[in-house]
């Protein structure tokens, strides 16, 4: 039985539906599937209706964006009760938050002559992506996009120019939860907190031996990624010696954003897909 418990949809910055991607994960054999989209758990009841329907293991989850030593450190929250008071509280600070930050971008934006309507600007979510869609699908940006990016971009591609960290139009976000409140308010909404993609290539994200083990020393995570897409297999041999030792939960994550080209759905180690059985003391508590 194949896994991934670590995955994106529309209610976050994925393009497919929970629908869509339970279906897709459907046609490639997985059958236990994590839905953590940032910082919400909006679609959850579609996610796991779909999840029935087509016959797989659909786990609530949420990926929460904290902060540690300067660092964005991803947790990868799973089999969380979605209905909480708690995770309710913390997904309404993060959209208050996000559309402010939303706002402040699409000013600068509209500053430097990009077109964005109205109407774009007052729907409920308001991240990134949705403010990039909202400029590439305006007809008066098109002869600008064109010369700019030499065809209309995606909306990753107008993000990297625009909208991220150190470009014109980027605003920094303002609101963290640090990460030992993030577990406990996981822990009480009878999840478990996971390390999300420890050996991210990113620069944000990267950690580096040293700044990982004080993590995994400082709080009380239950797990740690120690499959995904973008670790070697020494490093994958690494995380499984870390979980050993620290008594850490052994869990999967591609970090599946619907784009196939970036991180594919489902995990490899040595070329085969990731089994359930190899991260069985997880699926026992999810289960
Ligand atoms: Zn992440
Ligand atoms: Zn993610």
């Amino acid at each position: 039985m194949y896994l991934d418990l670590h995955c994106h949809t529309i209610a976050s910055d994925g393009c497919l539906t929970p629908t869509a991607l339970i279906k897709k994960a459907k046609r490639l054999g997985l059958f236990y599937l994590a839905k953590t989209d940032h910082d919400n758990v909006d679609l959850m009841d579609e996610f796991l209706a779909a999840g029935k329907k087509y016959g797989l293991h659909a786990i609530p989850g949420m990926e929460i964006s904290s902060r540690y030593l300067g660092k964005s450190l991803h947790i990868v929250a799973l089999g969380v009760d979605y209905k909480s008071l708690k995770i309710k509280w913390y997904e309404e600070k993060c959209r208050a938050a996000r559309k402010i930050r939303g706002l402040k971008m699409a000013a600068k934006l509209q500053k430097i002559g990009w077109q964005i309507k109205k109407s774009e600007l007052n729907k409920t979510l308001l991240a990134r992506p949705h403010i990039a869609f909202s400029v590439i699908n305006h007809k008066q940006n098109k002869k600008r996009l064109l010369k700019e990016f030499g065809a209309i971009p995606n909306f990753s591609t107008f993000i990297k120019k625009y909208l991220a960290k150190g470009c014109p139009c980027f605003v920094p976000k303002k609101f963290y939860l640090q990460p030992l409140p993030s577990i406990k308010m996981i822990h009480s909404a009878g999840g478990l907190a996971i390390i999300g993609h420890p050996m991210s290539k990113t620069p944000e994200f990267s950690y580096g031996k040293e700044h990982l083990l004080k993590i995994i020393k400082k709080f009380p995570f239950d797990g740690v990624e120690a499959y995904g897409p973008e670790n070697t297999p020494r490093e994958t041999n690494y995380l499984l010696g870390l979980a050993k030792k620290y008594h850490l939960l052994i869990s999967v994550g591609s970090d599946y954003h619907g784009y196939d080209q970036e991180f594919p759905l489902g995990v490899k180690y040595h070329g085969k897909l990731i089994t359930a059985s190899m991260c069985a003391e997880l699926i026992k508590k999810l289960s």
